[in-house]
């Protein structure tokens, strides 16, 4: 059964039995996906005392962003058979569909159905846990680590503290900040909505209010399919510097790998023309270009690391909306109500940049500049929701925990401010670069070294790693 909440008295964990070995502490620091995996695999691994302590301060664990949404019309974008949370058991959440009823392969299913697997993931692992393995919870945020001779204390925002041996870094996404423009006064506006994941997100807004979304990737889309699960009738804009919206997700047979990792540092020019050339030479075979694309993801964080920083630059600059769109892309009863949204104007795209916002009693005006063209052009709406999704740039990031840790050198940011600096296995490095034995990180946090890193195909991989190298290594 998952842990209740279960407060520990301040200042100390909970005392062993004097009989047995002092259990190593974990302590991981956020409940949502990865931290519930990395949870999993130490209990299923542990030969010795083990006591994890998940700190998260979320109704519920295994939810985090992704899973917590309460709409239906929220899918997973990858299909069922792909979401397994374990990498050597690949059909585990289909067979634990399929136990439920119908058959869901090939099925893009809620998102929040994906957090009730979690959850019942980890619950199996507790059942079936040896006895010195031993889980607790406390429903609440680490705000600081304070380093005691090869431990650490964690300390929490309920003022409590917690002793730990190794501790793992799971904080998932952070939020976005607020689209530069030269007077943002604006963004201290009731009509101007900031968090988008929280649950009454769109509770002010009357039925046919226009409003403007800013950004046009998979958080836009989250934000349109509740308007219109709510039926909303206004005219929903959205804004992004080129308007690129994800693509469809379509049935394809899978694609031979065609791209062989470099064995030294290679441009970004070179990856793409070979991309492109497979692409060309699929479609003749009357192959798709998705097929192509899947195919790359298998090789994309060697492919990442074989590109010298100036060329993983001059991705982020210039490929990313390309790849973020074709990579990332929506189930396909998502698009169609998309593109049906689209042909009735409900949905109108722009691609531009904010220039500045004008707030008037009943309504603001925001005036862009649009991607081709001279001149500003405007949009009036009732409310303005920032839909840019989640923030990897670490300098931005006002939670207390992160900004310590930098602020003490104990992280230090990875070199293309995307994510903290890790080694291969995933231990934080300081800020002279050495590898810690205390803390360590997974997921969304290693964005900036292995670019894909986000999804549960590549975090269940990691919290499996990660798990046998807290178990084995010495601290
Ligand atoms: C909207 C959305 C949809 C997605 N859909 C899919 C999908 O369909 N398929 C897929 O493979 N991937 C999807 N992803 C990718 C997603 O990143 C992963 O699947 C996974 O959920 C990431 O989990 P996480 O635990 O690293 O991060 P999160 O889900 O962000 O969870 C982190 C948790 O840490 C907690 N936390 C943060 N700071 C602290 C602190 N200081 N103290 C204590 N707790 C803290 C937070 O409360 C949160 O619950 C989606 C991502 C998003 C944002």
């Amino acid at each position: 059964m998952t842990p209740t909440p279960n407060p520990l008295p301040q200042g100390e964990g909970k005392p062993s039995s004097p009989s047995l070995p002092t259990p190593m502490r974990v302590v991981i620091i956020g409940g949502g996906f990865s931290g519930v995996m990395v949870a999993t695999q130490l209990l299923r691994r542990a030969q010795n005392p083990l006591t994890i302590t998940l700190i998260e301060p979320r109704l519920l664990l295994g939810r985090g962003l992704a899973y917590s949404t309460v709409h239906e019309n929220h899918l997973l974008n990858v299909p069922a058979e792909r979401m397994s949370a374990f990498p050597d058991d690949p059909g585990h959440f289909l067979h634990w569909l399929n136990q439920r009823g119908n058959d869901h392969a090939g099925c893009f299913v809620p998102r929040k159905l994906y957090g009730v697997y979690v959850q019942a993931v980890l619950d199996t692992a507790i059942d079936e846990a040896p006895a010195h393995a031993r889980i607790e919870w406390i429903p609440s945020e680490a705000v600081a680590l304070l380093p005691q001779e090869g431990r650490a204390v964690v300390r929490l925002e309920n003022g409590q503290t917690v002793q730990a041996d190794r501790i793992v870094l799971a904080p998932g996404h952070f939020p976005s900040g607020d689209p530069t423009v030269a007077d943002g006064s604006f963004y201290q506006s009731q009509r101007y909505i900031r968090q988008v994941w929280g649950p009454d997100t769109l509770n002010h807004l009357t039925s046919t209010d226009a409003v403007l979304l800013i950004g046009s990737g998979l958080t836009m889309v989250d934000i349109v399919l509740a308007l219109h699960a709510q039926g909303h009738q206004g005219v929903i804009h959205v804004i992004s510097r080129h308007g690129l919206l994800p693509q469809s997700h379509q049935s394809s047979t899978p694609y031979p790998s065609f791209l062989k990792v470099p064995e030294k540092p290679t441009t970004l020019r070179t990856l793409l023309r070979r991309v492109r050339q497979e692409i060309v030479e699929a479609t003749l075979l009357g192959r798709d270009w998705w097929a192509v694309m899947d195919a790359l993801r298998p090789q994309t964080q060697a492919l990442w690391q074989a590109l010298p920083l100036k060329e993983q630059q001059r991705f982020l600059r210039h490929l990313r909306p390309y790849w973020d769109t074709h990579r990332h892309r929506a189930a396909p009863e998502v698009a169609a109500v998309i593109d049906q949204l689209r042909q009735s104007q409900h949905l109108q795209i722009h691609a531009g940049r904010i220039a500045a916002y004008q707030e008037h009693a009943d309504r603001v005006c925001v005036s862009y500049q649009p991607r081709r063209g001279s001149g500003l052009a405007r949009v009036k709406v009732s409310r303005v929701i920032n839909c840019t999704g989640p923030n990897g740039d670490y300098r931005q990031i006002e939670h207390p925990l992160i900004r310590d840790l930098l602020a003490l050198g104990r992280v230090r940011l990875n070199p293309l401010n995307l994510g903290l600096d890790t080694d291969a296995e995933g231990r934080l490095l300081n800020a002279q670069g050495k590898a810690s034995s205390l803390l360590y990180t997974l997921g969304p946090p290693r964005q900036g070294g292995l670019w894909e890193t986000m999804a549960v195909p590549e975090i269940r991989v990691q919290a499996q790693s990660l798990a046998q190298s807290l178990l084995t290594q010495d601290a």
